[in-house]
């Protein structure tokens, strides 16, 4: 793998990582970061100063920032960075771009560890730093609208995953926690719905208790009620099931993955080889995920699955994905259009 990231310049040389980046970002032309003005007579870039020939004595020579642009709006400078997770940072940009790549590569993700050891930095929490910065980029998880539609199947689970910082009580048990021994049954664990259209995309959204009302809400919120709905025969599902297209479930208490109806292939599989990429991950990869982050990664995982090689996504165009997710704060840029007709 290292040879042909050698090769690519992007990886290797500061100015052509810029370059890259903003070709990207700003496909149209660089716009302000500070006001959102788009207009390019309005948008001027900021020319290197050289140093002089004669120093001037008690004057030290700052070359300005490559990259550079000056808005003649607002009078304000930025580059393309600003706004952006990578923002205000001493990591050269074709490190950050390489460590995107990273990220964004293998099906299982990669570790803070992993991720330092290929970076060859002197320091783990600059690359565990690293990590969530860019985390951050895939934090819708590459979705946008709902998932399924009209004569599409969408399937929803959920995982129990991991023991939960604080168990519920159990009414059955005295209001003792179930973990307080041994392993304890699925109130003692993190909650997460899954949801996946079938041959399309997936979201993954941590909940705090999984009951009727609380799935439904994940549920509706993400999917398309034209859907037809594949499920287990898990009760917090029935009552839901019947706002959809079509409700069909496997029974997998009593070993039941496949079954078919009127030509329909109903199953969960689909979400729960997505469960199994997350769980290898979590616990291969990663081995600890806090409570807190849960999300983040399920995010993370999110968006490798939405972009994956079975789609036909390379894996330097997931990394373009990501790399469109950075601009971080809410940023609208006023089209020229939009300009014109204001
Ligand atoms: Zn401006």
């Amino acid at each position: 793998m290292s040879t042909s990231l050698q090769k690519n310049s992007i990886f290797a040389d500061a100015d052509k990582a810029r370059e890259y980046l903003e070709a990207k970002l700003w496909p149209n032309g660089p716009w302000c970061r500070h006001c959102g003005e788009a207009d390019e007579t309005r948008i001027v870039k900021v020319e290197m100063t050289r140093e002089p020939r004669k120093p001037v004595e008690g004057k030290k020579h700052r070359p300005s920032r490559a990259g550079l642009y000056r808005c003649n709006t607002c009078r304000q400078q930025f580059t393309v960075t600003v706004g952006t997770v990578f923002e205000r940072s001493k990591i050269p940009l074709n490190t950050w771009l390489l460590a995107t790549f990273l990220l964004c590569s293998p099906k299982k993700g990669m570790s803070a560890h992993q991720l330092w050891r290929m970076l060859g930095f002197g320091s783990y929490r600059t690359a565990w730093f690293m990590a969530h910065r860019i985390r951050e980029a895939l934090k819708d998880g590459g979705m946008f609208g709902p998932l399924g539609g009209s004569g599409k199947v969408v399937e929803a689970d959920e995982l129990y995953q991991g023991k939960r910082e604080n168990p519920l009580p159990s009414k059955q048990r005295g209001d003792r926690p179930f973990t307080k021994r041994g392993k304890g049954g699925p109130a003692a664990k993190r909650v997460v719905i899954g949801l996946v259209e079938r041959g399309g995309k997936t979201k993954l959204v941590h909940i705090n208790h999984a009951t009727k009302e609380s799935v439904r809400d994940v549920v509706v919120r993400n999917a398309s009620r034209e859907s037809a709905l594949h499920t287990d025969e898990s009760r917090l599902y029935t009552t839901l099931g019947e706002e959809f297209g079509a409700h069909r479930t496997v029974h997998h208490a009593s070993g039941e993955y496949v079954r078919y109806e009127d030509a329909a292939m109903v199953t969960t599989n689909t979400i729960e080889n997505v469960f199994s990429v997350f769980r290898r991950g979590i616990h291969g990869v990663y081995q600890h995920c806090g409570e807190a982050h849960l999300h983040r990664y399920l995010n993370e995982f999110a968006f490798r699955y939405n972009h994956r090689s079975g789609l036909g996504v390379s894996d330097m165009e997931r990394t373009d994905e990501a790399l469109k997710g950075i601009e971080g704060k809410r940023l609208t840029y006023r089209r020229i259009g939009e300009a014109a007709n204001a």
